[in-house]
């Protein structure tokens, strides 16, 4: 029997592993799918808390999330990077923005209408198509295991161990009964990178942002809640490159290599880490991230393991 079961092979269940993994518990991870196949695959997976306001448990969070990838960029690890960013403001805010104490530097700068401000600071960025892999494998080498296995009910995995993570993303809604899980679709067009190396979001409606990555760029997005369409709409593609491109023209004439849509696992009331008590054992709840998993992810698993141990 092993000590923990982590249910989930997102960012939130991967990281979750290895934390507990590292503090020496019998660590099994459950996902029915790999890396490739989670929202977590389809993040731009930048650090920022879209989404949220300040709560001091998010701010620590985010915080000790920053510092985690700022060290694995330094040591290099696969798929991990630090991007001067720049955020372009348009609703006259003045003052610190509640975020800025996990975030480095963060310098205020002028701008022209119809911009009220820029927000420039590094952040750190994981290519989720290197990173999650590099996360899956660096937990097994660490002797942690990995079974490919979809549950039905969350009973199931604490029959096979006391405590059990609930890492299920927009599944949690149903597999715990909790009704403020909702999804925030999002859709993104990737185009190969003609040489940006800056990211740029602007608070415009929907926001607009362009992430250079390696090899491409991500343009976004939509936030669009309740809706479960994971098919790409070709006239929001439209849309989104039409943005991107007037906010980064030196994005002109890159070729598009890629479209995708996810759904971010939301929660009315901010991300659910708490353990609870269920006949059989302890489930360790760990979701409604929304549009900030990644930028969530480390803090929320020393969290969880804190919470499981
Ligand atoms: C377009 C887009 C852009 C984004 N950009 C960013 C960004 O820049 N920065 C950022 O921080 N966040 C970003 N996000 C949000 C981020 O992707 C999510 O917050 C994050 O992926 C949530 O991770 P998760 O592990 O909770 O969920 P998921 O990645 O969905 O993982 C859930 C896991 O649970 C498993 N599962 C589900 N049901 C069951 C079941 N019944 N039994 C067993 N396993 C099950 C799934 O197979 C999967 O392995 C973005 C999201 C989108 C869609």
């Amino acid at each position: 029997m092993a000590d923990v079961i982590v249910v989930g092979g997102g960012i939130i269940g991967m990281t979750a592993a290895l934390r507990l993994r590292e503090r020496g518990a019998d660590v099994v991870l459950w996902t029915p799918v790999g890396p490739a196949d989670t929202v977590s695959a389809v993040a731009a997976a930048v650090w920022y808390p879209t989404g949220l306001a300040f709560d001091p448990r998010l701010l620590a969070w985010a915080g000790a999330t920053y510092e985690s990838f700022r060290r694995q960029a330094h040591d290099g690890v696969p798929g991990v990077l630090m991007r001067e960013t720049r955020n372009l403001e348009r609703d006259g805010a003045t003052g610190e923005p509640w975020w800025a104490p996990a975030a480095g530097r963060v310098r205020c700068l002028p701008i022209a209408a119809p911009w009220t401000r820029e927000l420039r600071f590094a952040a750190p960025m994981a290519e989720m198509g290197v990173y999650l892999p590099w996360l899956r494998d660096r937990f097994e080498r660490a002797g942690g295991r990995v079974v490919r296995r979809r549950v039905d009910r969350l009973e199931e995995a604490l029959a096979e161990a006391p405590v059990v993570v609930n890492a299920t993303g927009l599944a949690a809604g149903s597999l715990c009964g909790d009704p403020e899980v909702h999804p925030v679709r999002g859709q993104i067009v990737l185009v190969a990178n003609p040489g940006v190396f800056v990211s740029v979001r602007d608070q415009s409606d929907p926001a607009t942002y362009v992430h250079p990555r390696t090899r491409d760029v991500v343009l976004g997005g939509t936030f669009q809640v309740d809706d479960w369409n994971t098919t790409p709409d070709p006239a929001t593609r439209h849309a989104i490159l039409e943005r991107c491109l007037a906010l980064v023209p030196e994005l002109a004439g890159a070729p598009v290599v890629g479209e995708k849509v996810g759904l971010r696992p939301a929660r009315r009331g901010g991300p659910r880490v708490e353990a609870e008590k269920w006949p059989g054992g302890t489930v360790v709840h760990a979701y409604g991230h929304g549009g900030a998993g990644m930028t969530l992810s480390w803090g929320c698993a020393d969290e969880v393991a804190r919470l499981a141990l």
